[in-house]
């Protein structure tokens, strides 16, 4: 990651009218969304469970969440936790700051696009068990990382699922 002086982060701060995460804030905020992931997948179960009073019943059989210790091989992570790992690693290359500058300056900041779109793509060829949506793999199938506008996919009308989000809230953390 660059290095970024104090007075340039206190301005774009100030600017932003934002405070930025620390590493620390960060790391919690990455583990804990990828701890939710993997108690909501449990291993492909309740993915597709369609009954909230199902999936409390069994939670309970469980022992409650007190009782679940979230560790492979029982509680992996879903395409979701990938996929948001690739977007965070995407930020983490450093090209964020100059995203920063090209938005304050007015260019673009095509570079951390493709960036992310690259690891998109890269991500996906780790989803043996972890249930990625239609959309997702449509989606993912038509980045072009490299190629002009190869960040952008046509809109899916079909498309359904809380994906984006899951996989998005690293950048608020930037
Ligand atoms: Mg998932």
């Amino acid at each position: 990651m660059k290095r970024v002086s104090a007075s340039f982060t206190t301005e774009i701060s100030l600017l932003c009218n934002c405070r930025f995460a620390t590493v620390e804030h960060y790391t919690a905020a990455m583990v804990l969304s990828g701890a939710g992931d993997a108690l909501g997948y449990r291993n492909q179960l309740w993915e597709y469970n369609e009954s909230g009073p199902a999936i409390h019943r069994e939670l309970q059989e469980l022992g409650g969440l007190k009782n679940i210790k979230v560790e492979l091989p029982d509680w992996p992570v879903s395409d979701d936790t990938v996929l948001h790992l690739a977007t965070a690693e995407g930020l983490a290359t450093g090209l964020q700051i100059e995203q920063i500058v090209s938005v304050l300056t007015g260019k673009t900041g095509e570079e951390l696009l493709h960036e992310v779109a690259a690891r998109y793509v890269e991500a996906m060829k780790d989803m043996d068990g972890r249930k990625p949506g239609p959309s997702s793999i449509l989606g993912v199938s038509q980045l072009k990382p490299g190629e002009e506008e190869g960040y952008r996919v046509p809109y899916n009308p079909d498309g359904t699922g809380c994906g984006a989000a899951m996989r998005s809230m690293c950048i608020g953390l930037k």
